[in-house]
């Protein structure tokens, strides 16, 4: 469990004017935005419009091209992912990446252990820790399946697990690493209202657990629902920053909704 260190609404992640270009496509332009500690902050735009992109940059999954990244005080636009999470930094995908063949606890199992052999701890107490380490990994991949729903699911294959089921999987993997952001990509993709519903309160209870969330979703009903702030791209651009209330009612917002095809 995380404790809760922050003051509620300090900023966590700092963007400043970031870039990405991939040959002549400009992705993400001139882009700056906060993510507030203890907070779920929604990334909405039409399809196309850069979002998958900035969660890219922000988890290192993609280089940028120009301009800053600041995580917990720290610049970390120029470290790879594997440098990232060790720092709190953890993400899932908009399409599963999961390791089929295993059962879902061994997927949470190995990101626990992985987790725990880059953290500080285990350099310190490698010799004491390594005789716990198999039974409090093994607590915590069982806490998680059960934090996430999927409690009853631990023995089965990923393979046998159905999409909504997936992508919860890919959730408890992302959160073994002990996270103070996770940064999640069209969680709700594929979901039935029963599903998203589901969703929608899991990840209230991240936040809850003092995770701040940057949440990608087509879903409208849940982003207005769960988020605390809202980000509005279109075209790689910020058009609009705000509040559930003052999203809906942004004219920009609604433009940028009618004009695409989506
Ligand atoms: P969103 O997630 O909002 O739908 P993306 O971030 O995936 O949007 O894409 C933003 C723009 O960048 C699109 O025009 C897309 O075609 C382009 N793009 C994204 N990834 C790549 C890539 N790896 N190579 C080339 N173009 C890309
Ligand atoms: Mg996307």
């Amino acid at each position: 469990m995380v404790s809760l260190e922050f003051v509620v609404g300090d900023a966590l992640l700092v963007l400043e004017s970031v870039a990405k270009t991939f040959g002549g496509v400009q992705a993400v332009k001139d882009l700056s935005f906060k993510v507030h500690a203890g907070q779920v902050t929604g990334l909405i735009g039409p399809n196309g419009s850069g979002k998958s992109t900035t969660v890219n940059l922000i988890s290192g999954s993609l280089p940028v091209t120009q301009g800053s990244i600041r995580f917990n005080g720290e610049m970390v636009q120029g470290l790879v992912i594997s440098q990232r999470v060790p720092l709190g930094l953890a993400r899932t995908f908009q399409t599963t990446t999961l390791f089929q063949e295993f059962t879902a606890f061994e997927h949470v199992l190995n990101a626990c252990h992985s987790a725990f052999r880059s953290s500080p701890t285990w350099a310190v107490l490698r010799t004491a820790a390594a005789r716990n380490e198999e039974y409090v990994q093994q607590q915590k991949a069982r806490e998680l399946l059960e934090f996430v729903g999927l409690g009853d699911f631990s023995n089965a294959a990923v393979a046998s697990l159905s999409s909504a089921q997936q992508r919860l999987l890919m959730i408890a993997t992302a959160l073994a690493s002990d996270p103070q952001l996770v940064l999640l990509d069209e969680p709700a993709a594929g979901m039935v209202a029963k599903e998203r519903k589901a969703l929608s309160q899991l990840i209230l209870n991240i936040r809850d657990r003092g995770i701040a969330v940057l949440v990608i979703e087509h879903h409208m009903g849940l982003i207005m629902e769960v988020c605390e702030r809202i980000v509005v791209l279109n075209f790689g651009q910020m058009i609009a920053e705000g509040t559930p209330d003052e999203i809906r009612a942004n004219p920009l917002v609604i433009d940028a909704y009618l004009g695409s095809t989506h």
